[in-house]
């Protein structure tokens, strides 16, 4: 299988070439490097069935042959994709055109890294594919939120107008190695804060809830995805219904590393949703997929590589 994945040298990105070398594919990295790391590819750089092509996809590109194309390619984490906002739609926009448009000209199946985010700050729990969201359109988070809901109405639309295979996933909050340091979202803050023995950083008052995803589960969903019958386009979500505060990942994280590190309540950031929880029963029924590992174990093991990257 020739498989192509931009984002790949992004956090799940770099996971996701991984699981795929190993299970036999040609894999073609695209990345312009922007959130991504070398470091998160320096194992598979020399693989001779690895290849890296830095390029940002706003910019048009033609592909060699392809069968699949997993586009990861867009920044994840609320620092860094408003740190730029109209260059995130424009990856959104423009970026998952230029993807599309590839897949278009080599007959390529192709699967949307979309996003829990399409909900917006969701008053319906837990969240099913069939609810349309509750989503700003001209705050701060919203050129991550519309920017990913055009992408996944492109992705229909090529599919209906020029018979392209299409898949969307909806990620919820996934977590583990391959996370930058600074990357800015809560695990990889409260671990990185824990092992300094600084405080850990709580936005609001803590009781928001997030739903977080170990990246072995999620990397195995996608493939079982991209390989399901063609039948099978989603949206579907992923993640792990699993629901905590922010308080009580606080809490977790000073118990596993053992820091004593205080909790700095700071502001929470504008239209930070309240609760969110994926409805995972259709992955369950049309891929046999369900997350296998829970928090404490999947924590466990982030602590282990952020530590070793200290
Ligand atoms: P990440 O920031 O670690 O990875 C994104 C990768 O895309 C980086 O390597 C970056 O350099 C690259 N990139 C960004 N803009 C680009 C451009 N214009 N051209 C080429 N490359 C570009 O983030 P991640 O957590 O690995 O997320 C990967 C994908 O999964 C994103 O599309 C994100 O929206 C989606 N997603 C992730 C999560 C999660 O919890 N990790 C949840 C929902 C959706
Ligand atoms: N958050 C926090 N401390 C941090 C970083 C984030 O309390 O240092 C909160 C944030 O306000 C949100 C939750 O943790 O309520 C998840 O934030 P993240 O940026 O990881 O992802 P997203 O908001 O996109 O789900």
């Amino acid at each position: 299988m020739k498989t192509v994945v931009t984002g790949g040298a992004g956090f799940l990105g770099s996971n996701l070439c991984a699981a795929l070398i190993a299970r036999g594919d040609d894999v073609l990295c695209i990345d312009d490097f922007s959130t991504g790391n070398v470091r998160n590819i320096v194992g598979l750089k020399h693989h001779q069935r690895f290849a890296v092509m830095r390029h940002d996809i706003t910019v048009p590109f033609t592909l060699p042959d392809v069968d699949q194309v997993y586009h990861f390619a867009c920044p994840a984490s609320p620092i860094q994709y408003q740190r730029n906002p109209v260059k995130t739609i424009k990856t959104n926009v423009y970026g998952s055109i230029h993807v599309l448009e590839a897949a278009l000209d080599h007959a390529a199946r192709i699967l949307q890294a979309s996003t829990s985010e399409v909900y917006g700050d969701p008053d319906v729990h837990p969240q099913p594919e069939s609810y349309w969201g509750n989503v700003n359109p001209v705050g701060p988070r919203s050129c991550y939120d519309e920017g990913k809901r055009c992408a996944e109405t492109l992705f229909f639309d090529y599919h209906r107008q020029h018979g392209v295979e299409v898949k969307v996933a909806r990620i919820f909050n996934t977590y583990g190695p391959g996370m930058n340091r600074d990357d800015g979202r809560v695990v990889s803050n409260f671990i990185v804060q824990a092992l300094r023995g600084d405080p850990l950083t709580v936005y609001g008052d803590g009781r928001q809830t997030r739903s977080f995803c170990y990246v072995d589960d999620l990397i195995d969903g996608m493939v079982r995805f991209m390989n399901a019958s063609a039948s099978v386009q989603g949206p579907l979500n992923f993640g792990n219904p699993a629901e905590t505060t922010m308080l009580e990942l606080a809490e977790t994280v000073r118990n596993l590393t053992g820091a004593r590190s205080e909790i700095a309540f700071r502001p929470l950031p504008a239209d930070d949703p309240k609760r969110r929880r994926p409805d995972v029963r259709r992955a369950r029924v049309d891929l046999e997929w369900s997350p296998k590992t829970d928090l404490a174990a999947g924590l466990e093991k982030t602590i282990a590589y952020f530590d070793a990257l200290m």
